[in-house]
């Protein structure tokens, strides 16, 4: 993988360097956010390794800026503990979140899949959610009004699993498992964060959901119109 790792502490930064190496991944690291966003800006990149604790910005706002710019997957590291600063990243985009100080062998497990997720296998469906079409070929969700949202790779990834099971109940591990994979499964921050952004870009009006409805205290399921099948 390409890798672009922003951490500021350099003690670190060289552990994570070598190990990363050594399995073959092509980094290129950076110890600021500014740095972090111009390199990206000029690079192609298949995976971003980004610290939340940096000298001179917040990694949140490196985070949010990469993100108005691309879908590239990010993993966010941080020594923050705490579900406030989790869910904020979750929220500003990130794709994972993995706390200081982290096993090698779980980390690198996190970034294939965060890499997985953002070059998933093509399917030809298309569904109907009112008056939103969701091409999941392409990526795209194609709108009356010319402004269509924008998903990330983890919000397609979700999307994908609940368009393919359209109309059927998907539990919450079941989701967790085929997004996020086997260590996930009582991650359900992680589904409370992500359902809500979806309906946020594919809801009428998402406080009252009509196409992703949550069964309640077993899963979500979507009830949208196939237009095209596989
Ligand atoms: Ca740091």
């Amino acid at each position: 993988m390409k890798i672009l790792f922003v951490e500021d502490d350099p003690s670190f930064a060289n552990a994570l360097l070598i190990s990363l190496r050594a399995r073959g991944n092509e980094v290129s690291h950076v110890a600021t956010g500014g740095n972090a966003i111009s390199k990206f800006l000029t690079g192609h990149f298949d995976v971003v390794v980004l610290d939340l604790g940096l000298s001179d910005m917040d990694g949140i706002e490196v985070l949010k800026r990469i993100r108005s710019k691309s879908n590239t997957p990010i993993v966010v590291l941080s020594a923050r503990v705490g579900e406030v600063s989790k869910v904020d990243a979750l929220d500003a985009g990130a794709d994972d979140y993995v706390t200081k100080p982290f096993g090698l062998g779980e980390f690198l497990a996190r970034l294939r899949a965060a890499h997985r997720r953002g070059s998933p296998g093509p399917t030809d469906r298309v569904l109907k959610v009112g008056s939103r079409m969701i091409d999941l070929s392409s990526k795209q969700i194609v709108t009356d009004d010319g402004r269509p949202p924008k998903l990330t790779p983890t919000e397609w990834a979700l999307m994908e699993v609940l368009a393919l099971e359209n109309n059927r109940i998907v539990s919450r591990e079941e989701l967790l498992r085929r997004v996020w994979g086997e260590n996930f499964t009582h991650e359900y921050d992680y589904l409370r964060v992500y359902i809500a952004q979806l309906r946020r870009k594919i809801e009428d009006d998402p406080a009252t959901p009509a196409y992703i409805i949550t069964e309640s205290g077993v899963g979500y399921r979507l009830m949208a119109e196939v237009v095209v099948k596989d």
